[in-house]
């Protein structure tokens, strides 16, 4: 028989859209306060422990939660779920959900059916949260009314709980992806697409390629996908599947009929009969990937209208994002980069592409099954020495111990940058650039990169 708590809880589903929110972290508590001020009856269920910052979130916005495991039943009430991206679909709680006909989402998809603003939308393997960064200070220089979000900063649905932005610009990763049914932007974004992540797809590099290109599938023809043209994987699935929205590609070797190329070491933007011509050489971040984010965000500028004057402006005094090739210190001559978010082989080698001149290369950490011999050619060319910080150094140290004379083995930020500073010379760089994930030695990227540019500092 049921019982008198059951019956009253089934009685406030009946009046209450249940919305369960898996997952406490910025997405997840920015879902639940979005679907609390849309009339939701929320619940909030964490496996691990929910940090301090969003638990008090939680409470203070009368927002029932749980931590430390799911209680199954709760969850099968709900008539929604929105899994949180670092949650994968495999696993067995999901798919049990899934089978009983239960939807379960992103926030991106959550969030988008509550807002009218215009909505760009930018992912790739790379190059994502600088290009993210890039459109929204072009845009906002443009005085448009622009909040910039995804998996950077605030989570895009608190911004649409709490604000009234015309655009929103966000970072998107396939994880958010994956859990689209509607989610449309006017402007979709795919930089480049490299094999990363690919434990969370089968280890099948088609299964993220595709996921990947889930930003366009409910684009219409009203819409814009901008992509990199150069880029074989991308170009090879548009030439195998049919997009309904305007291609608006961006290359580095070819001059395009539409879309924004390189002539006379010049980026040339052209949509329709208009074309607008901006200097490479002026703009603030280097490197041959960076003309590529630049060339993205100036095109998205210019579909919103912002003047040409201003984008050409703002490609200039844009302040590049922390631990992507950011400039340290110059000591005794010598130039000392922070690229600690290069956690793949491809960020890595666009950074070595754009060293000009001898590199000491500080690289290592967590491979995620790098093939380091496509780095070769430019690791001929441009580093003198390699100092490697990680635990297993092994593959590196086989890799190119017949090239490089001189390759150390640290296992230390501050070590790594005392031994690269006894091998430098006046104009020399010292590019930390690692290639891998930080996990043996450091809580994230983010750390690895304050604790090379504090031991930096301190030389
Ligand atoms: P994401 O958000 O996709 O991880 P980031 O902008 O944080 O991208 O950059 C990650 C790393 O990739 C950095 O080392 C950066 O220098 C490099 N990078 C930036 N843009 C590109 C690009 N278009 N292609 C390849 N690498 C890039």
């Amino acid at each position: 028989m049921e019982s008198e708590s059951n019956r009253q809880s089934s009685i406030v589903n009946r009046n209450l859209k249940q919305l369960v929110v898996l997952g406490a972290g910025e997405s997840g508590v920015g879902t639940a306060l979005l679907g609390k001020e849309k009339g939701y009856n929320v619940f909030v269920s964490d496996k691990g422990t929910i940090s301090q910052k969003y638990k008090e979130v939680l409470l203070n916005n009368e927002i029932q939660f749980e931590e430390g495991g799911h209680t199954e039943s709760k969850l099968f009430e709900a008539e929604i779920i929105m899994k949180s991206p670092g949650i994968p679909d495999t696993v067995p709680l999901i798919i049990k959900l899934k089978e009983h006909g239960i939807p379960v989402i992103s926030e991106i998809e959550f969030a988008s059916n509550y807002t009218d603003g215009c909505i760009v939308g930018i992912t790739g393997s790379n190059g994502k949260t600088t290009t993210t960064m890039l459109i929204n200070h072009l845009l906002k220089k443009g005085d448009l009314n622009v909040g910039m979000g995804g998996n950077i900063g605030i989570s895009f649905a608190q911004q649409v709980a709490q604000e009234k932005f015309d655009i929103h610009v966000l970072e998107i990763s396939s994880f958010q992806l994956d859990g689209i049914i509607n989610f449309r932007p006017h402007i979709a974004i795919i930089t480049n697409i490299t094999p990363d992540h690919l434990d969370r797809y089968n280890y099948n590099f088609e299964n993220y390629i595709n996921s990947k290109f889930l930003i366009t599938r409910n684009q219409t023809e009203n819409d814009f996908l901008i992509y990199d043209f150069d880029d074989e994987v991308i170009t090879n699935w548009l030439n195998k599947n049919k997009v309904k929205a305007i291609l608006l590609p961006f290359s580095l070797k070819n001059e395009l009929t539409q879309g924004a190329f390189l002539r006379n070491n010049e980026i040339v933007l052209k949509y329709k009969t208009e074309e607008t011509i901006m200097s490479i050489s002026t703009l603030a971040l280097k490197g041959n990937h960076n003309t590529k984010n630049a060339m993205a965000a100036a095109m998205t500028a210019s579909l919103l209208r912002v003047r040409k004057d201003t984008i050409r402006e703002s490609l200039e005094d844009f302040e590049g994002a922390e631990h992507r090739l950011e400039s340290v210190l110059k000591i005794n001559g010598v130039q000392y980069i922070n690229d600690s978010k290069a956690t793949n082989v491809n960020a890595t080698f666009y950074a070595l592409d754009s060293m000009q001149t001898p590199t000491v290369w500080i690289v290592g950490g967590v491979d995620k099954g790098n093939d380091y011999l496509e780095l070769m050619p430019l690791v001929r060319e441009k580093v003198k020495a390699i100092v490697c910080l990680g635990l297993d150094n092994q593959k590196i140290v086989q890799t190119f111990c017949n090239v490089i004379d001189l390759i150390v083995e640290t296992a230390g930020a501050e070590e790594a940058v005392k031994v690269a500073y006894k091998i430098a010379e006046k104009g020399d760089t010292v590019l930390l650039s690692p290639a891998c994930a930080s996990f043996d030695l450091f809580d994230n990227y983010e750390d690895r990169g304050n604790k090379f540019k504090q031991a930096v500092r301190e030389l």
